[in-house]
């Protein structure tokens, strides 16, 4: 069987990634996280307390910037120049400066370059919000998945009630709402469907419907070929 490139985009908390890590088991393919990509990159600039406004720090910092993504049974590992953070990146801060440092056009070279290497083989879901579009133009398959704030509000939610934590759930509807904004009003590479991408909006569905939704197309088309 052809290892196919997946790419799945959409906005934040509307199933991408729990969708193809459950896909990347079924297929026995690996999965890639690109929105730990430019978390990692953004911890390591408040790490090395570099001004995102400063193209010279930000570029030194971007030459010795080392994200690897081991991968287990367990669930994938993101490894920033030697230590384990993933953890610390899905931390509120980190969430928010992602997406400040993913408007900025080196560092998304960067990403890119890293994405494209990682996914030259095929046999990868890839998720983000520029893979269809910008990172893997001819991937066998796009998917770009939505849902409705409210709905991608209480997941998220939900997420933080099973790791012990309290959030708002007004505060986590108005995150979502900035960040969406952030990503799909910047200049390059902005949040938005291929026009080749299957769009499939995922408010009403389990996660269980929505693996099984892409999975029955990537079958089908191959018994199609
Ligand atoms: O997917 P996740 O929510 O972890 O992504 C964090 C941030 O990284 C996004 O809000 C977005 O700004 C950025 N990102 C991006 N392009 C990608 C993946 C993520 O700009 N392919």
């Amino acid at each position: 069987m052809k290892k196919y490139v997946i790419a799945i985009d959409g906005p934040a908390a509307s199933g991408k990634s729990t969708t193809a890590k459950m896909l990347a088991r079924k297929l026995s393919y690996i999965y890639i996280d690109s929105g730990a990509m430019y978390r990692a990159c953004g911890l390591r600039a408040l790490q090395q307390n570099v001004d995102l406004t400063d193209r010279i720090a930000l570029a030194e910092m971007l030459k010795d910037i080392k994200i690897e993504i081991t991968y287990s049974e367990k669930g994938n590992r993101v490894i920033l120049n030697g230590t384990d953070v993933t953890d610390r990146i899905r931390e509120a801060d980190i969430t928010r400066l992602s997406s400040q440092i993913a408007v900025i056009d080196i560092v998304r070279q960067k990403m890119v370059e890293l994405q494209r290497e990682m996914g030259k083989n095929g046999g990868v879901i890839m998720d983000g919000r520029d893979i269809g579009t910008v990172v893997f133009p001819q991937a066998d398959f796009k998917f770009f998945m939505i849902a409705e704030v409210k709905t991608r509000a209480l997941r998220r939610w939900k997420e933080a009630i099973d790791k012990g934590e309290e959030l708002l759930l007004s505060q986590i509807e108005n995150d979502l709402n900035w960040r969406d904004k952030n990503d799909s009003n910047r200049r390059i590479s902005p949040l938005k469907k291929a026009d080749d991408a299957i769009e499939i909006d995922t408010s009403r569905m389990s996660i269980t419907e929505q693996t099984e939704f892409i999975y029955k197309i990537i079958r089908e088309s191959e018994n199609e070929n």
